[in-house]
């Protein structure tokens, strides 16, 4: 079995649609869409209602794999995210806040010794890929630019 890791916002869970709708913004083309987006996700970090309050974008029951780990740059407390993916049926694994580990999501990867990851956010695609982990971008508005070829996933 290949060990997949995944994030979580925007591959699991709705973060775009709940942060546009709570600030009564426009689904964005880009991730630099909001100037207050440092401000917002500071307030944003702490709302534990947001957190779990967020959609999922799938159906834990439908995986075609089961994760080793979830990867994810959020700064909201971890538990936090722990209680939201076994609220929403998700598989009980390992949950890493990457800027608990220098902010590198790579780090964390090459740690578990994962064979894949899972990212909407094209700089993580990046900066995975150039560590030497191989890396699918998964599509979402704000990543449609990026001519990743093979690598761009619409579903997991
Ligand atoms: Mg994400």
């Amino acid at each position: 079995m290949i060990r997949v890791g995944l994030d979580i916002d925007d591959v699991l869970a709705d973060f775009i649609g709940a942060y546009c709708k709570r600030y009564n913004l426009e689904r964005p083309s880009t991730w630099e869409f909001d100037p207050l987006f440092g401000e917002r996700y500071y307030e944003l970090c702490q709302d534990i209602d947001f957190w779990l309050n967020l959609t999922p974008l799938c159906d834990p029951k439908k995986l075609s794999f089961t994760p080793v780990c979830y990867i994810t740059a959020r700064k909201c407390p971890r538990e936090w995210t722990i209680l939201w993916l076994l609220q929403n049926g998700f598989p009980n694994v390992p949950v890493y806040h990457s800027h608990l580990w220098g902010g590198s999501k790579s780090r964390v990867a090459k740690a578990n010794k994962l064979d894949l990851f899972i990212d909407d956010c094209y700089d993580n695609y990046k900066e995975i890929k150039n560590s030497g982990i191989p890396c699918k971008l998964y599509t979402c508005s704000h990543n449609l630019q990026y001519d990743v070829g093979s690598d761009r996933i619409e579903k997991i």
